[in-house]
C-alpha cells in the first residue's frame, strides 16, 4: 500500500526516447532503482548510451548526490524488454511512449495487467487528456500525469496533473516524490489542456508570431526582447510577483488600452501555417523562422545544457547555504 512517498522503492519507466531515457536518469541519480521499459534490445541499448552520456555530464558537473559513483548510477538501471517483466513488483510507473492517444491507453491497459494493484501509474504526456487515458484502466484512480521538460533530467519543473477519477491522494504522493527526486513540481487542481507550461508558452508564441507578421519586428529582434528583458527577470521573479513590483495600477492602466490591440487569434498563426506547407520545419529542415544552415543546432543545445547544469549547481548551492 503505497500511504506517502517513502513507500515508493523501486521505479519503471516506459519508454526508451528523449523524455524515457531522461526520466529514468533522474531517478537512478535521486538513488531509486529503475526498470528501464522499451520495445526491444536496440532501443534499450540507445537508450542506455544516451542515460551514460547525459550521467557524465552530470558526474563532470559535480552533481551526483554526496558519495555517489557514475557507476553506481547507471548500475541502479536495469532494461526490460518485456512489459509484464518490466513492471511487475515496482511502486511507481512512468509512461513516456509517444504521444498518440490509443497507443498510450492501449499500453496502459497491457502495463495495469502486469503492475501491482497498489502501483501509482503515471503519464508524462505533454497535453492529452488524463481523463481519457484513464478511462482505459480498471482502477483509474491511481492514475496521474507528472509532465516533465525536456530535456527532462536538467529542467526542473513537473506539471502534476489529476484527471477527473484521480484520487487527491495519489496527486499529493506523486508531488512528494517529484520534490523528493529534485524536481520544482506545480500541482493543478483540475486538468486543462496544455496543462500551464504549455498554455503559457504558446499565449506568448501567438504574439511573436503577431509582431513578426505584423512587421513590428523581425525572429531575431522579438526573440532578444524576451531573452534580455522578461526571459531573465521571470527566471527570478515570477510574471505575477513582478507586477506586484511594479505595481497592479500600472498593469491594469496597460491593460486598459493593450490587450485590443493584441492577437486574439483563436487557430494556428497563418505564420507558422506557412512556413510548415513549405516544409520550413526548423533546425531539422535547414530552415524555420531563423536559417540553420551551416548553423550546428547540436552545439547551441550543448550550450543552453551547460548553462542548465550550471543553474542546477546554483539551485544545490542556495539550498545548501539555506540549509546552513
Ligand atoms: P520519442 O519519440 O523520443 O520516444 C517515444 C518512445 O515511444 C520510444 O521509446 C518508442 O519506442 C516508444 N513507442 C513508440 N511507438 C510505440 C508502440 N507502438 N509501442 C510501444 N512503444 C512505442 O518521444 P518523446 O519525446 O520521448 O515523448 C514521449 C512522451 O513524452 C510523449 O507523450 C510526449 O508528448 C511527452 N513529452 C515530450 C517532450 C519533448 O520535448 N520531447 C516534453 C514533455 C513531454
Amino acid at each position: 500500500m503505497i500511504e506517502t512517498v517513502d513507500d515508493i522503492k523501486t521505479i519503471a519507466n516506459v519508454g526508451t526516447g528523449t523524455m524515457g531515457h531522461a526520466i529514468t536518469l533522474q531517478f537512478a541519480l535521486a538513488g531509486y532503482p529503475v526498470h528501464l521499459v522499451g520495445r526491444g534490445e536496440a532501443s534499450l541499448e540507445k537508450a542506455m548510451k544516451a542515460i551514460r552520456s547525459d550521467a557524465e555530464d552530470f558526474a563532470e558537473a559535480g552533481l551526483l548526490k554526496d558519495g555517489d559513483t557514475l557507476d553506481a548510477v547507471l548500475a541502479r538501471i536495469t532494461g526490460y524488454a518485456d512489459y509484464a517483466s518490466g513492471v511487475a513488483d515496482v511502486d511507481f510507473v512512468i509512461e513516456a511512449v509517444s504521444e498518440n492517444l490509443d497507443l498510450k491507453k492501449s499500453i496502459w491497459a497491457e502495463i495495469e495487467q502486469a503492475a501491482p494493484d497498489d502501483a501509482i501509474l503515471a503519464t508524462n504526456t505533454s497535453g492529452l487528456s488524463p481523463t481519457e487515458i484513464q478511462s482505459a484502466l480498471k482502477k483509474s484512480e491511481r492514475f496521474v500525469v507528472a509532465h516533465f521538460w525536456n530535456p527532462a533530467q536538467l529542467m526542473p519543473l513537473v506539471e502534476v496533473v489529476p484527471g477527473e477519477k484521480t484520487d487527491p491522494h495519489v496527486v499529493d504522493v506523486t508531488f512528494d516524490l517529484m520534490t523528493k527526486i529534485g524536481k520544482k513540481p506545480a500541482k493543478l487542481n483540475k486538468e486543462a489542456l496544455g496543462f500551464i507550461g504549455n498554455r503559457l508558452q504558446m499565449a506568448v508564441l501567438r504574439e511573436e508570431f503577431h509582431i513578426i507578421q505584423e512587421r513590428i519586428a523581425d525572429a531575431a529582434t522579438v526573440d532578444d526582447v524576451m531573452k534580455y528583458s522578461l526571459g531573465r527577470r521571470w527566471n527570478l521573479v515570477g510574471p505575477l510577483a513582478s507586477i506586484d513590483l511594479g505595481g497592479l495600477d500600472v498593469f491594469y492602466n496597460i491593460s486598459t488600452y493593450l490587450f485590443d490591440d493584441m492577437d486574439n487569434g483563436t487557430g494556428p498563426s497563418p505564420l507558422l501555417a506557412e512556413k510548415v506547407k513549405a516544409g520550413d520545419l526548423g533546425a531539422k529542415t535547414g530552415q524555420g523562422f531563423f536559417s540553420w544552415q551551416g548553423e550546428d543546432g547540436k552545439r547551441i543545445i550543448e550550450t543552453r545544457n551547460k548553462a542548465l547544469l550550471r543553474a542546477l549547481k546554483n539551485d544545490a548551492a542556495d539550498a545548501a547555504a539555506a540549509q546552513a
